[in-house]
């Protein structure tokens, strides 16, 4: 074991199990370790590095922000927070964006914002948030309190009060507890990651768009790893022909530096107001400069190209020996393998493909603008992975 992992399992606190390949740059959708060998990224980052690692443009976005004003306090106003707010309500219909640093804590922000609503509209016994069973929120206790995936739970009692959780893709269930718990808000993941790469069925998202404008309930939806661009859609809700009250994103947001946002529709534009909420590094100007760099570029034909790489991911993918079924939105690919996902990735790993796993699924989330050599090339080794006859 090199010097580096020694050192690193002594002093960080032990709460990821790493693999051990200790990376030192990048380019690209490629990345070196510290003895040179390369590999293709097919999980940017947990879906951050949107234009994968040193993005030339993403590059000196952040690069000449950093070199004027690297932080400023949100006492005052800075160009690129501002005119990432305005990108962001233009791309989406949208009103108001908060800015935080990451996605449990854009959902905290969503939280409070739904909480606030209800109460100032409806009383102070309409605070319950419905979330969906295997749903996954963030790891704040209150975050952890909306993820549906009891095993997160057990250790960190007493979690936030308030929250109750329905089986997805059951309208009728969500809409009865809904009404039952008196909801704020229904919050939502478009596509299920950590649960395993799952799309919510169109009936179920559009059916609860209409209940909750129907009643008066929040529908947020958690745009944390299907935003950006990632699902093939600026943000996943679009595939569904709905319009949120709020969405939660990060990841992809800031290309690989910590952003994350709640965006308010028009019904939520004004309830948090000021000193409700606020976060010191919250649209910070260099995160912010590199997100309009990103979000900027994805656009329809972009976006279109992701669309393309994706349905040429599934088909390569679907019906291979080893391969069970595939999952997912756009560059958002689950792969329910014959193996073990875990024994599939260590494998792709030692033929220099670094993959992710969601529940007993490999997970795939390439950077977005991967190109089509080096991915087919990625994929290649997965089938071969998939395909071999084990030991
Ligand atoms: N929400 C969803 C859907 C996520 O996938 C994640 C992280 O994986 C989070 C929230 C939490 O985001 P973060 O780790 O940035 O707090």
């Amino acid at each position: 074991m090199s010097d580096l992992m020694n050192i690193d399992k002594e002093y960080v606190a032990n709460t990821y199990a790493r693999f051990p390949v200790a990376l030192v740059s990048g380019k690209g959708s490629v990345v070196t370790d510290v003895n040179g060998k390369e590999y293709i990224d097919m999980g940017s980052g947990i879906g951050v590095t949107a234009f994968g690692i040193a993005d030339d443009a993403w590059q000196a976005a952040v690069t000449a922000q950093l070199g004027k004003l690297q932080h400023m306090s949100n006492l005052y106003y800075t160009e690129p927070c501002a005119k990432l707010a305005q990108l962001l309500c233009q791309r989406t219909g949208m009103k108001k964006v908060f800015f935080c640093n990451s996605g449990a804590e854009a959902n905290e922000g969503a939280i409070k914002a739904a909480r606030k609503y209800a109460m100032e509209k409806k009383g102070p016994d309409w605070y319950t948030i419905v979330t969906l069973e295997n749903s996954f929120h963030g790891r704040t206790l209150t975050t952890l309190a909306a993820t549906g995936q009891d095993h997160y739970h057990e250790l960190f009692q007493p979690l936030t009060p308030g929250f109750a959780h329905a089986p997805a893709n059951n309208l009728q269930a969500v809409t009865a507890l809904a009404l039952e718990k008196k909801a704020a808000a229904i919050l939502i993941e478009c596509v299920q990651g950590e649960g395993g790469v799952i799309p919510m069925e169109q009936d179920f998202v559009k059916g609860l768009a209409a209940f909750c404008a129907e009643q008066d309930i929040l529908l947020a939806v958690d745009e944390v790893q299907t935003g950006n661009g990632r699902t093939g859609a600026l943000y996943a809700y679009m595939h569904y022909g709905i319009q949120p009250d709020i969405i939660s994103t990060a990841k992809g947001l800031g290309g690989g530096l910590p952003l994350g946002a709640v965006i308010f529709g028009e019904k939520t534009e004004f309830v948090l107001g000021s000193g409700d909420h606020g976060s010191t590094f919250g649209g910070n100007p260099v995160c912010c400069a590199g997100a309009l760099s990103v979000m900027s570029r994805i656009d329809d034909a972009f976006l279109a190209e992701v669309q393309q790489k994706s349905d040429w991911v599934f088909s390569a993918l679907s019906g291979a020996p080893g391969v069970e079924s595939v999952s997912g939105l756009g560059l958002m690919v689950g792969i329910k393998t014959t193996k073990p996902a875990s024994d599939v990735v260590k494998a792709c790993i030692d033929k220099g493909v670094l993959c992710l796993t969601a529940k007993n699924k490999v997970r795939l989330l390439p950077a977005l603008n991967i190109p089509m050599p080096v991915l087919q090339k990625a994929i290649q080794v997965i089938l071969d992975v998939c395909g071999e006859e084990t030991a």
